[in-house]
């Protein structure tokens, strides 16, 4: 019985782990209290806290979680919860960057982050996204209009700004052993709004003019679409999630 629990916790500790980087840590410090979830919660939040300022000692800063004018910030508190959050300098850099040039041609564009990166360690994968390890990683939302063609600020199909894909024509063969996920029986449910096609369109070229990004995944059909030409802008592989969704950005370091 005892080698159950043993299990239990460890299963909980490696999901905590791979899902926030430090909740599994503030998990086995919980075990020796008594009132265990209220003490993992105040655990976790102060390492959370602690980490604003200690990441940047290893080179990872968070980026906003709250929204303010003219700057890129998180869609969801989920991510900054999560300690999802966090980037190198030189990628927020190009983040504020790109928002705050895209506020001058659309002073009404809110650039939203999704996943970021966790605020420790090289390698250390933000799951589902293998690549996004080293804090050179983001993903930005899509932007969005409704069916009167009025364009949404800061507002994403569906809640986190995952999983509501742009349909067009695709070379990849359906398989289950990649991360290509379709979710076709998710897509009902998200509200029936437009790519926000000229915002979309000004924020890739922004990046795709910027010689801190490294490269931009989105699938082939958006970029043709959106008629954009630039070689940094590729096409992340059949094996990899899907990127009609949200757009994927690498920044040099
Ligand atoms: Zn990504």
């Amino acid at each position: 019985m005892k080698f159950i629990k043993a299990g239990g916790h460890i299963l909980i500790v490696i999901i905590l782990t791979v899902l926030t980087q430090l909740g599994g840590l503030a998990w086995l410090v919980a075990l020796r209290f008594k009132r265990r979830l209220l003490t993992f919660i105040g655990i976790y939040a102060a390492l959370s806290v602690a980490s604003i300022w200690i990441a940047p000692q290893f080179g990872r800063i968070p980026l906003n979680c709250w929204a303010s004018p003219n700057t890129a910030s998180v869609q969801s508190p989920l991510f900054c919860t999560l300690n999802r959050h966090y980037v190198t300098p030189e990628l927020k850099a190009v983040l504020q960057d790109t928002a705050a040039s895209l506020t001058t041609h659309f002073p009404d564009a809110k650039l939203r982050v999704l996943d970021a990166g966790f605020p420790y360690i090289n390698d250390f994968p933000l799951l589902p996204h293998l690549s996004h390890h080293d804090g050179r990683k983001a993903d930005i939302a899509l932007f969005y209009e409704d069916g009167t063609g009025t364009y949404l600020p800061g507002r994403t199909r569906s809640p986190i700004g995952y999983f509501a894909f742009e349909e067009g024509p695709t070379d990849c063969a359906p398989s289950q052993l990649s991360l290509r996920w379709d979710f076709d029986w998710l897509q009902a449910a998200w509200p029936d709004w437009q790519l926000e096609e000229e915002r979309t369109r000004r924020t890739l070229e922004l990046l795709s003019a910027d010689e801190r990004v490294r490269r931009i995944f989105i699938e082939p059909h958006l970029k043709a679409r959106l008629g954009l030409t630039h070689e940094v802008i590729r096409f992340q592989g059949c094996r990899a999630a899907r990127h009609d969704d949200h757009i994927h950005i690498e920044a040099r370091s």
